[in-house]
């Protein structure tokens, strides 16, 4: 049941930007819009919130939006939202401004500060996006389609250049601790190896025997997919250098990951996710976290849903295994 109370709603992005949060933040203005309902777009994360840095968004003001990378809201870290001063201070804002409820964008750390929120009062509800894909109680963040097609493009160019010059290449991917990205990366580029933080590897089997393999087959150059959580691009490289005597170089894609116009899928999946987060709160709900699962959008309790375990896709990583060389 819509509860029609709502009047203003906040909307904020935190943490790490991924492409779609733009997607996301349109579809809740234009989802609240039609309902009657005003946005206030919260500038810098949670350290707008206290500083009360924000801004009223129309329908018309999101126009153009959808395939912008980035967030037009900026986004920022704000550790004073980890003290009980810093938390009251921000849902006070949120009463003074209006809000009778906050969407906030973002991965885990930001959900745990929606969460502290609507335990003081203040309804929230958390949209998930990093190119990471590691927030647990969801298969999917916007993000991490354009984020995996950027660092494919990126390779494609560099596989060029390394068959030119019969070298090996080694790439480190982001991700953080998880190797999610690295994983559908290597597969997609079909990688020689891909070595991931949550595989613990004997690098000789792992790295240098599908290299020596790979030669064998006929292969003149090699790439190496290496995730940001496993370890450093540079200390694979000399191992793989001293082992084999082929000409090694690194490549840390880094932030060019996070740029760039969303893919068809984020931007889907990001307008599903900012019109539930809208539907949410005028359902009266709170302390939600938006979700998908399988091919639809659902919801979970903040709490329960970051107590999950996100585990490796294995049957991936199978594949991944069985296909490289
Ligand atoms: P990314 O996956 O890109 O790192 P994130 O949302 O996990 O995104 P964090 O830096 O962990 O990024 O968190 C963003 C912000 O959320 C923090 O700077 C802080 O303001 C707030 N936050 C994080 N953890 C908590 C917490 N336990 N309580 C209150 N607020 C928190």
């Amino acid at each position: 049941m819509e509860h029609q109370s709502i009047k203003r709603v906040g909307v904020l992005t935190s943490g790490g930007d991924a492409p779609g949060m733009n997607a996301a933040i349109r579809a809740i203005v234009r989802s609240a819009a039609t309902r009657d309902i005003s946005v206030l777009g919260v500038r810098r994360g949670f350290s707008g919130l206290l500083n009360g840095d924000m801004v009223e968004l129309s329908g018309r003001g999101v126009n153009g939006l959808l395939p912008r990378g980035g967030t037009m809201l900026y986004t920022a870290r704000c550790p004073e939202m980890h003290t009980d001063e810093g938390l009251e201070k921000a849902a006070n804002m949120c009463r003074y401004m209006g809000m009778d409820g906050l969407v906030v964008i973002g991965g885990d750390g930001s959900f745990r500060g929606a969460l502290a929120l609507s335990q003081k009062g203040i309804p929230t509800v958390g949209v998930p996006a990093t190119i990471d894909n590691d927030i647990v109680c969801t298969d999917y963040t916007i993000g991490f389609d354009t984020a995996c097609n950027t660092a494919i493009d990126c390779i494609d160019k560099l596989r060029d250049t390394m068959q030119s010059h019969e070298r090996c290449s080694v790439v480190e991917v982001m991700g953080r601790k998880a190797g999610h990205l690295a994983l559908h990366v290597g597969v997609a580029v079909g990688a020689t190896c891909t070595l991931l933080p949550e595989h613990d590897t004997d690098f000789h089997s792992a790295v240098i025997e599908p290299i020596r393999m790979g030669r064998l087959n006929g292969r003149n150059h090699h790439v190496i997919i290496v995730a940001e959580g496993y370890g450093h691009a540079q200390d694979v490289a000399t191992q793989v250098e001293a082992a084999t005597g082929i000409d090694t170089r690194v490549t840390i894609l880094g932030h060019i990951q996070r740029g760039g116009t969303p893919s068809a899928q984020d931007r889907v999946i990001a307008t599903q996710m900012g019109y539930h987060a809208v539907k949410i709160l005028m359902d009266g709900k709170s302390q939600r976290v938006v979700a998908y699962e399988g091919r639809s959008v659902t919801d979970y309790d903040i709490e329960e849903g970051l107590s999950r375990e996100k585990h490796l896709d294995l049957d991936l990583f199978e594949v991944e295994q069985t296909v490289a060389t």
